[in-house]
């Protein structure tokens, strides 16, 4: 998405990857497929473009300290060492004082054990690094659960995390430039299913003062990190109307899929902007609007039958072209625009279940 966005300002792109016929291949001027630590290819690939940036936050900080020798890496390869791993996030976070849920290091059974002590229970163990969806968690509801936690994420370095009983999840989508200008898309209201986010609407059933708190921290994360580019930032809403900052992703991110088609500029132009020192676009949002993930699953008996989702004229069918379907894989989205946020969600959620017989 963000190489059709970069292709629509008449740039060209070249993409590196572990693996080739990637959906950011198809569509590149150039595609290499290669390991992240086979820096020699990190290099040919960095001297023959402009700038560089990544979707992906788990490309290793060697290969972006590499690349930026050649081009400039935006955002900086610091932010992607700090938001890759949820110890250094985490730290970043509570040190200059944007509020996250308590939590502890982990890196022994006997130091778990003793964050359960402290932290209480219920609470979620999460590998520091290479977590994402869920991947690599445990809920731990006694202090019982801790071997079968502990082991269960491998005996990795980890956090400890308390439970949070959140009203609801949302994330803010925004974007800033090389010389601090910032633009946001307002507050996304996002529900997950089994830790992978289901379905999106903007603008969140927020109230006002809670809406504006969500943009501050935000734009205060980006402006801490000196960050250019798109960022989202995801979070918990408590029972007190209070926000507690989950996760920071430094790329645009799937709960702004829906800005693809509802927004005046979309969250990958944004991001093409920014890294390429345009002035950033409008953010207004045309109109409410939703979106719903395609997982896998669906193409359990096959190639899903599309004409039923587009049945509805008011939605849009997004397939990413991921040669593989597995189950909890995203391999594409729907969106739509209503007259209110719940009005699209309908609509949405109503398209991708007409997939299931
Ligand atoms: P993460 O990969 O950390 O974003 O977690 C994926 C999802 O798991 C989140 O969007 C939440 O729905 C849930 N989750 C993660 N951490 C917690 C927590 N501390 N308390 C409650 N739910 C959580």
């Amino acid at each position: 998405m963000f190489a059709i966005e970069a292709r629509k300002l008449g740039y060209r792109v070249h993409t590196y990857s572990p693996v080739s016929d990637t959906p950011t291949g198809h569509i590149s001027d150039f595609e290499i497929a290669a390991d992240y630590r086979d820096l020699d290819r990190v290099r040919d690939f960095a001297r023959d473009v402009d700038v560089v940036t990544f979707e992906f936050e788990n490309v290793p900080s060697t290969t972006i300290e590499t690349a930026a020798e050649f081009a400039p890496v935006h955002p900086k390869g610091d932010v992607l060492h700090t938001t890759q791993n949820r110890l250094r996030e985490k730290t970043f976070l509570s040190t200059n004082g944007f509020p996250v849920a308590r939590y502890s290091h982990v890196t022994s059974l006997d130091s778990l054990k003793a964050a359960v002590h402290d932290i209480g229970h219920p609470s979620v163990l999460k590998t520091a690094g290479f977590g994402y969806d869920g991947k690599g968690q445990r809920k731990v509801t006694n202090i019982d659960d801790c071997d079968d936690a502990f082991h269960g994420i491998g005996g990795e370095e980890a956090i400890l995390e308390s439970f949070i009983d959140f009203e609801k999840e949302v994330s803010v989508v925004a974007a800033r430039d090389a010389e601090g200008n910032f633009a946001h898309f307002g507050v996304i209201e996002n529900d997950h299913r089994n830790h992978i986010l289901d379905v999106s609407f903007a603008p969140a059933e927020v109230t006002s003062k809670l809406r504006d708190e969500a943009v501050q921290i935000t734009r205060g994360i980006a402006e801490k990190f000196g960050y250019v580019g798109t960022l989202c930032v995801e979070f918990f809403v408590t029972g007190h109307d209070e926000l507690l900052v989950n996760e920071i992703a430094p790329r645009p991110h799937n709960s702004g899929h829906l800005t693809f088609d509802a927004s005046v500029t979309c969250q990958f132009e944004q991001q093409v902007r920014a890294v390429c020192g345009l002035p950033l676009g409008s953010t207004e949002l045309m109109r409410p609007a939703a979106m719903a993930n395609l997982l896998g699953d669906l193409w359990e008996n096959g190639e899903p039958d599309w004409s039923r989702v587009l049945k509805d004229a008011d939605v849009k069918l997004h397939l990413y072209g991921k040669a593989e379907a597995r189950p909890g894989r995203k391999m594409g989205h729907i969106t739509a625009m209503a007259d209110s946020p719940r009005e699209a969600v309908r609509i949405v959620v109503d398209a991708r279940n007409s997939l299931i017989d």
